[in-house]
C-alpha cells in the first residue's frame, strides 16, 4: 500500500514536467523571443543599414528580423515587411548578411503529438484521477476501478468482533433466540437428524441504540464461523445495477465460506415497500437490490449453513415479501430495556470505567426510564468525563446523576424520560386493560405488563395470548375485547379524573371492531343479515368501503357508539368492583415497570382465589406485541 501510494505524485510530478516543458518549447517560444527584439520603422531600418550597424538580415512572412550593433551591442530588431525593390542592392552594398526564412511546418510526429495525444493523455489521466476518488467515496478502502460491483462486506471472525453475549446486558429472550442460531452453525447435525431446518432469516427490530448491532456482533463472536456484516445503506450505490451484483455478490461469497452468517444492518435502506401504483417510477434501482435480495434468500436453504441476520427500527416500512415465512422467518424483538435491564447494562459498561465504591446502580436505572442501552453507554462515559473534569480519578454517584441530564437534554424532544407523574397514568392504563381482560371470564390470560416504551411507540402495553388459535368470534368475544380495550381509558377516569391522549390506539382499535359487527359481520338486528361495508385490497393493507345509503349511515355510527358506550360502562363497572387490586398491582407494576402474567394473576387471587385463570403460557406470540399496545401522539 505505501509504495503504491508514494509512486503515484512522483509520476503525476513527471507527466507535469513534461507538459510544462513541451507549452514552454512549442506554445510560448515564439512569445519570450518577441521580448528581446524592438520594433523598428521601415526608415529607421534603412537608416541603419546606411549607417552599417545591420550585420545579418532574415525575411519572414509577415516581418523582417535584424540584427543591429550599436555602441558595440549586438540586439535583435524586427521591422513591418515594405515593398521596397532598392533593398537587396542596398543590402549588398553595406556588406550585410541576409536571406528569406523557410518557414518550416512542424515536424508531423511533433504536431500529432501536440494537438492529438497530448491532450487526450490528458483527459484519460484527469478521467482515471476523478474514477479513482470516487471509488475511495463509495467503499472505503475499497480497491480499483474495476472491483466497483464487488460488495465491501467485511469478514468477522471470532477474534475480530470481540463481543460475545456477556457483553449484551439484559435481552435475555433476543439472546435465547439468537443461541439457537449459534448452536444450529455449531452442531448442524443434530439438528438434521431430527429434521429440524434452522431459520433462514432472522431480523431484529427494535429502536436506536438498544443493542441490535451489538447483539448480531456477539452472534459472531459466539459462532466462531465466518461472519459478513454490510450496511443497508452500502447497497444503494450511484450507478445502477451495482447494488444488485452487489447483493449477488454477496451471497456468492457466503455460500463459498459457509458455515457463516450474513448481517444486514438497517435493511429498511433497500427494504422498503416497494412502489404499488406503478405511477412514479420509484426508486428502481433500490427495487432491483431488493428483488435480487428476495432471489438469493429463496436461492439458498439453510442446511447450506448460511444464516442471514438483519436489524431494523422501522419494521413497518419494509416489504411484505422480505418478511414473510421463508424468508426473514423469525422477528425478535429488542426493546428499550426496563429496570432490572437498565441496572445490568450500567454494570456492563462500569466495567470499563473505575467507579468509585458506592455506587447505587438501581437509583441510576429508576432515573433513566425510556432510555436505550447506547444513552446508558453515554451516560457512564459522561460521568467518567465529569470525574477527570473535577479532578478526580474515581467515579462518583453524583457524576452519574449530572450526566443522566447532560444525556437526555440532548434529544428531550425525541424520547424523553418519562416523568413519574407519567408513568403513573401508564401504570394504571396498562393495569385497567389487565383487569378488564382477567375479570371477563371467557378472555384470555394476561401474560405480561409493562410500562416501559416499545417499538411501536406505544408507552405501555398488556401482552395477553390465546389458549388457542381462534378462526371464529362470537359476538360477546368481539364485546369483550372492547371492553378490554375502554379498559386504560377507564382506569384513567376513574383514578385521576382526566383523559389523555394515551387512548387514541384502543380507540381506533375499538372504533374498528364495533365498526366490524355492525357493518361485515352482520351481529346487529337491526340490520339483520345485510353486508353495509366491503374490503378492498385485503391484501394490500384493506380499505373497507361502504355501500350503504346516507341514512343507514347515520343509524350505523349511532349503533357503533352504542356499542362502544357500552364496552366503556362495563369497563368502569369492572374497575369500581377491583379498586383494591387496581390500586395494589399499579403499585406493584409502578416499581417493576414490567410483571408477568403469573405475577398479575397472583396479586389477583391473594384473597378470592376463585379465578380458575391461572395460566403458566410464557409462549408469547410476539406479532400480540403490536396488537395489544396503544399509542401516544
Ligand atoms: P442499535 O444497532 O440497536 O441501534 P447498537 O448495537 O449500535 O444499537 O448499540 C449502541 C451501543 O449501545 C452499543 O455499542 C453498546 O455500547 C450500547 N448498548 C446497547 N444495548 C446494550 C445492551 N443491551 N448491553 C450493553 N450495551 C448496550
Ligand atoms: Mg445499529
Ligand atoms: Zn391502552
Amino acid at each position: 500500500m505505501q509504495t503504491g501510494n508514494n509512486r503515484k505524485p512522483l509520476m503525476y510530478y513527471w507527466i507535469g514536467a513534461l507538459l510544462l516543458f513541451i507549452i514552454l518549447r512549442f506554445g510560448l517560444g515564439p512569445v519570450l523571443n518577441n521580448e528581446n527584439t524592438k520594433e523598428v520603422s521601415y526608415s529607421q531600418f534603412i537608416e541603419m543599414v546606411e549607417n552599417k550597424e545591420v550585420t545579418e538580415v532574415q525575411k519572414e512572412q509577415y516581418r523582417t528580423v535584424f540584427k543591429a550593433k550599436k555602441d558595440g551591442k549586438e540586439k535583435n530588431y524586427e521591422v513591418g515587411n515594405w515593398s521596397d525593390p532598392d533593398i537587396t542592392q542596398r543590402l549588398i552594398d553595406n556588406k550585410v548578411k541576409f536571406g528569406q526564412v523557410i518557414d518550416e511546418p512542424m515536424s508531423p510526429f511533433l504536431s500529432l503529438l501536440l494537438t492529438s495525444i497530448v491532450p487526450i493523455g490528458f483527459i484519460l489521466l484527469m478521467g482515471y484521477m476523478m474514477s479513482r476518488s470516487l471509488t475511495k467515496q463509495l467503499g472505503k478502502g475499497g480497491g480499483d476501478f474495476m472491483s466497483f460491483g464487488k460488495s465491501k462486506a467485511k469478514i468477522y471472525v471470532k477474534s475480530k468482533t470481540g463481543k460475545t453475549f456477556k457483553d449484551v446486558a439484559g435481552q435475555e429472550e433476543a439472546k435465547e433466540s439468537l443461541d439457537e442460531i449459534v448452536d444450529f452453525l455449531h452442531y448442524p447435525q443434530k439438528y438434521r437428524e431430527i429434521g429440524a431446518v434452522c431459520p433462514k432469516g432472522v431480523l431484529l427490530i427494535g429502536p436506536p441504540g438498544t443493542g441490535k448491532t451489538l447483539m448480531a456482533q456477539a452472534v459472531a463472536g459466539e459462532a466462531d464461523v465466518p461472519f459478513f456484516s454490510i450496511s443497508g445503506s452500502e447497497f444503494v450505490e450511484m450507478f445502477v445495477g451495482l447494488g444488485a451484483s452487489k447483493v449477488r455478490d454477496l451471497f456468492k461469497q457466503a455460500k463459498e465460506k459457509a458455515p457463516c452468517i450474513v448481517f444486514i444492518d438497517e435493511i429498511d435502506a433497500i427494504g422498503k415497500k416497494r412502489d404499488t401504483s406503478g405511477f412514479s417510477g420509484g426508486n428502481d434501482e433500490r427495487e432491483q437490490t431488493l428483488n435480487q435480495l428476495l432471489n438469493e434468500m429463496d436461492g439458498f436453504d439453510a442446511t447450506e449453513g448460511v444464516v442471514l441476520l438483519a436489524a431494523t427500527n422501522r419494521p413497518e416500512i419494509l416489504d411484505p415479501a422480505l418478511t414473510r415465512p421463508g424468508r426473514f422467518d423469525r422477528q425478535i424483538r429488542v426493546e428499550l430495556p426496563d429496570l432490572i435491564g437498565r441496572k445490568d447494562i450500567l454494570k456492563v459498561h462500569a466495567k470499563d470505567v473505575k467507579m468509585g465504591d458506592n455506587i447505587d446502580f438501581e437509583e441510576i436505572a429508576r432515573m433513566t426510564a425510556g432510555t436505550s442501552g447506547a444513552d446508558l453507554a453515554n451516560i457512564i462515559n459522561e460521568a467518567a468525563l465529569r470525574a477527570v473534569r473535577e479532578g478526580r480519578n474515581r467515579v462518583a454517584q453524583e457524576d452519574l446523576e449530572e450526566s443522566i441530564e447532560v444525556v437526555i437534554a440532548g434529544q428531550q424532544k425525541k424520547n424523553s424520560v418519562i416523568s413519574d407523574d407519567q408513568k403513573k397514568i401508564i401504570a394504571y392504563h396498562e393495569v385497567g386493560h389487565a383487569l378488564a381482560t382477567a375479570i371477563q371470564t371467557n378472555k384470555k390470560p394476561v401474560t405480561k405488563i409493562t410500562i416501559v416504551p416499545r417499538t411501536s411507540g406505544a408507552l405501555g402495553y398488556t401482552m395477553s395470548v390465546d389458549r388457542d388459535e381462534k378462526y371464529i368470534m362470537t359476538k360477546q368475544e368481539l364485546f369483550d375485547e372492547i371492553v378490554t380495550l375502554t379498559g386504560g381509558r377507564s382506569a384513567e377516569e376513574l383514578i385521576f379524573n382526566t383523559k389523555t391522549t394515551g387512548a387514541s390506539n384502543d380507540i381506533e382499535r375499538a372504533t374498528k371492531i364495533a365498526r366490524a359487527m355492525v357493518t361485515q359481520y352482520g351481529m346487529e338486528d337491526d340490520f339483520d343479515f345485510v353486508q353495509l361495508e366491503q374490503t378492498h385490497g385485503r391484501y394490500l393493507g384493506g380499505e373497507n368501503r361502504l355501500i350503504a345509503s346516507t341514512g343507514t349511515a347515520d343509524k350505523i355510527d349511532q349503533k357503533v357508539m352504542e356499542i362502544i358506550k357500552q364496552a366503556h360502562y362495563r369497563a368502569i363497572e369492572i374497575l369500581k368492583d377491583n379498586m383494591d387490586k387496581l390500586h395494589e398491582i399499579s403499585d406493584y407494576l409502578l416499581k417493576k415497570e414490567t410483571i408477568t402474567g403469573d405475577e398479575f394473576m397472583e396479586i389477583l387471587n391473594r384473597e378470592n382465589s376463585d379465578v380458575s385463570n391461572k395460566e403458566e403460557n410464557t409462549d408469547v406470540n410476539l406479532k400480540d406485541t403490536n396488537n395489544e399496545s396503544d399509542k401516544i401522539e
